[in-house]
């Protein structure tokens, strides 16, 4: 079911009963390593017979669409995990889940739990009540607070890094020879006046062209965003092209981006779509 041993492991202590309460998750990819606990929760819980991807019962939908009133998925709010956000939690799980067996909670980035969040926090990890199952995702257990750490069992999740040349698949040169067009075609988007002439269109007359650049300037947009908003990113990308947009406009450039991707995927005229790109993005900084 899973190619990661380590969760494999926790599927076979459930039908075991030998589940911990409390596990503190040690991962490379925080995302990754989300999708994969969801997964397990789905395995625990499914009323039917699991079998990725299960489409039959309510309680897989409702987890894929994060609507399940017995997971709770915290993140932290502003630079930590405040204390308010795990009384909160308490609460929820004070009554017995109705349409699962476990009441589970994530603590995504888990080292920002501080000392009174994680005071809070010790009611599950020290006196667990059954039927609550509980994982603290770090990127780094060393960090993580003691009071927490020493009263779960810790597993590794790594994933394999590949990098932006891989998944987009392209070779070093081309990578390289995108990377010279895109910052002079965020130039020109700079530019006020609407030059309908379209450098970016004459350089590359290739629409598998166009599209990679479009996916490296999402790429390059979306690491800033994680940048701005204090979580990892990719320095590589990043260097690209220096931008100096603000969070909300940052984000209605990834929605205006993410949408001519996928008006791409049409039969329209390139010019065409490239044009109303243009303005758009152009109408927000
Ligand atoms: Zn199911």
């Amino acid at each position: 079911m899973f190619e990661n041993n380590n969760l494999q492991e926790l599927v076979t202590k459930y039908h075991e009963n030998k589940l911990a309460h409390a596990y503190l998750i040690e991962t490379n990819n925080l995302e990754k390593a989300l999708l994969d606990l969801k997964k397990l929760i789905k395995v625990l819980n499914c009323p039917e017979e699991f079998k990725a991807p299960c489409t039959m019962c309510n309680l897989c939908n409702l987890i894929n669409l994060s609507n399940l009133p017995s997971l709770k998925i915290i993140y932290p709010d502003g630079t930590g995990i405040k204390k308010n956000q795990i009384e909160e939690l308490k609460q929820n799980f004070n009554t017995i889940p109705i349409y699962s067996k476990y009441n589970t909670y994530i603590i995504m980035n888990a080292d920002k739990l501080n000392s009174s969040s994680a005071n809070a926090m010790l009611k599950f990890v020290e006196e667990p009540t059954p039927g609550i199952l509980g994982f603290f995702l770090t990127t780094n257990k060393d960090i993580m607070i003691d009071t927490i750490k020493s009263r779960c069992q810790t597993i590794t999740l790594t994933y394999p890094t590949s990098s932006l040349e891989d998944s987009l698949n392209i070779t070093k040169e081309e990578y390289a020879k995108y990377k010279e067009i895109i910052p002079k075609y965020l130039d020109y988007l700079q530019k006020s006046h609407l030059d309908n002439k379209n450098e970016l269109l004459l350089s590359c007359p290739n629409r598998g062209d166009i599209e990679i650049i479009l996916k490296l300037i999402l790429s390059l947009y979306y690491n800033y965003f994680l940048k701005l908003t204090n979580q990892e990113y990719d320095e590589n990308i990043i260097s690209i092209y220096p931008l100096t947009e603000n969070l909300s406009e940052i984000n209605q450039k990834l929605q205006i981006i993410t949408k001519i991707l996928t008006n791409m995927s049409y039969n329209v005229s390139m010019e065409l779509i490239l044009d109303k790109f243009n303005l758009e993005m152009r109408g927000i900084s």
